[in-house]
């Protein structure tokens, strides 16, 4: 599971400078986006690629799995799993 699907990245638009929130993953796809304020749509630049993949590498590391949270009712195996592991 990739947290590219969760997280939302703002791109400047070049045209009217303000900033459109898209997924990284669509960005990263597409590699371009179109401004929800102009309308324009611009093609995103590698240094702005790897800016996005280096904030979602970021905050993979800081294990930011809030989204687990309403699952959490089910999540009970799992969780014993993670104690065990911790303890080891
Ligand atoms: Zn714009």
């Amino acid at each position: 599971m990739s947290i590219s699907k969760l997280v939302q990245y703002p791109m400047p638009c070049p045209k009217c400078l303000k900033y459109t929130s898209r997924l990284a993953q669509d960005l990263l796809s597409e590699k371009k986006f179109t401004c929800r304020v102009c309308g324009h749509t611009s093609s995103i630049s590698t240094q702005q690629i790897q800016a996005v993949k280096r904030t979602l590498s970021h905050l993979e590391d800081c294990g930011i799995s809030q989204e687990d949270e309403d699952s959490q009712g089910n999540d009970y195996d799992s969780k014993m799993e993670l104690l065990e592991s911790e303890n080891a």
